[in-house]
């Protein structure tokens, strides 16, 4: 059954097209050229044109030479501060916060420590109070923000807008932190996985052009997602992405599933704290692991002593990187696809030293049939990839056109 959204639709379908057309333009496009590249007759395109640019959401300017329907000489080009969204990225270590505006651009950003990620109502409390500090500071009026889009660790109920029980959420259980948020700051709120709404900011910026493509995310937990045709692979329940259990070191340590070097094992952040003590790296005290922020100090020193060339630190990295590249692999071969993304946090801190470790083994991975090259490459969206993701989101939710939509009554 498909089911609408509480998101405000922005007319109809033709105009979300039209709009869509003119923001991947980026550059500005004639009406002429609108109606070729949308298959709309000039007149539809005339009048899309005007209430889009009675809704603030388009601007005129420019000059050309091209004559065409509606008014020549001028350029239709999208108006980036016409609307807004705000994407929050809910992490067990560190709340992220930004404001986009409509071409997917951060206009401003805030981060703060989770504060006590086991009691929903600190957080709440934090998150409420981080957004509204986001949106006073910058300035922006109320009614041009779309929403806002929270990217927290599943499983979640996106239906509900509930997260269930995230492992790396102690204490969270069942919490409807959508309608919460949503009570709270009166605005549109939509709920989304972590991975899935990194994944997703790769698909609304027109500069990424990938449509295709694998995407790990190395945060506190280790997930993936799978881009096909354009969208972002939710699953049955909303909760794809699962896949620390691919074996990317079968002789390496034990996994509570049964098997050995499973993905989420080996790559977490306490697994490579332990590796680098492995390797004879001093790091400060992070006690039983269970405290994110102490793990986080030791991944930071970790990290220090690849970078002042301490050999075993730097092999650790390395090491990482080829894992990664070894589930990459499994996954582009199963897809047919020659892009990998890797983002988030934790593989911000690691990537000086394990990103040309992954570019090297994919660059030597064996496409069946040889196909088509891989490759890989960092997330240009460093650290704050889950947010604006989330952001993302809430401004695919109304701008992209869908065929789905057309089955909306509005
Ligand atoms: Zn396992």
């Amino acid at each position: 059954m498909r089911r609408g959204t509480n998101l405000p639709r922005m007319g109809d379908f033709n105009q979300t097209v039209v709009l869509d057309v003119i923001r991947r333009a980026g550059g500005g496009l004639a009406r002429a050229d609108v109606a070729r590249r949308t298959g709309l007759s000039a007149q539809t395109v005339t009048n899309v044109a005007r209430r889009l640019l009675d809704l603030g959401l388009v601007v005129e300017e420019g000059a050309t030479a091209r004559s065409g329907p509606g008014r020549p000489g001028t350029l239709l080009r999208l108006n980036p501060w016409g609307r807004y969204a705000v994407g929050v990225h809910l992490d067990p270590a560190t709340m992220t916060f930004v404001l986009l505006d409509l071409s997917g651009e951060v206009v401003a950003r805030a981060q703060r420590p989770t504060p006590v990620p086991e009691d929903p109502e600190v957080v709440l409390d934090g998150l409420v109070e981080e957004i509204e500090g986001l949106l006073s500071g910058a300035d922006v009026a109320r009614d041009r923000v779309l929403g806002v889009g929270i990217a927290t660790p599943g499983p979640i109920d996106r239906e509900r807008g509930v997260v269930l029980d995230p492992p790396h959420l102690p204490g969270w259980h069942d919490v409807p932190l959508r309608d919460a948020v949503a009570e709270r700051t009166g605005l549109r709120v939509l709920l989304d996985k972590d991975v899935i709404a990194a994944a997703s900011a790769h698909l609304w910026d027109p500069r990424e052009h990938a449509s295709d493509f694998v995407f790990f995310y190395l945060g506190t937990g280790v997930a993936v997602s799978l881009a096909v045709r354009g969208e972002v692979v939710r699953g049955e329940s909303g909760n794809a992405g699962e896949s620390g259990h691919l074996v990317v070191d079968p002789g390496g340590a034990p996994c509570w599933c049964g098997k050995r070097g499973c993905l989420g094992a080996v790559l977490r952040a306490e697994a490579l704290v332990q590796q680098g003590l492995a390797a004879g790296v001093a790091l400060p005290p992070w006690g039983d692991g269970s405290d994110p922020r102490a793990v986080d100090d030791a991944v930071v020193a970790l990290c220090a002593a690849a970078d002042g060339g301490h050999p075993g630190a730097a092999a650790v990295l390395r090491t990482a990187g080829r894992r990664v590249a070894m589930a990459a692999g499994v996954l582009t071969d199963l897809l047919d696809v020659g892009t990998v993304l890797v983002g988030g946090p934790l593989w911000e801190q690691v990537a000086k030293h394990a990103e040309p470790a992954l570019i090297g083994a994919m660059a030597v991975h064996e496409v069946p049939g040889g196909a088509h090259p891989v490759r890989a490459s960092s997330s240009v969206f460093g650290p704050r990839v889950g947010a604006v993701g989330a952001g993302c989101l809430v401004l695919a939710r109304a701008f992209t056109p869908r065929p789905a939509d057309l089955l909306l009554v509005s």
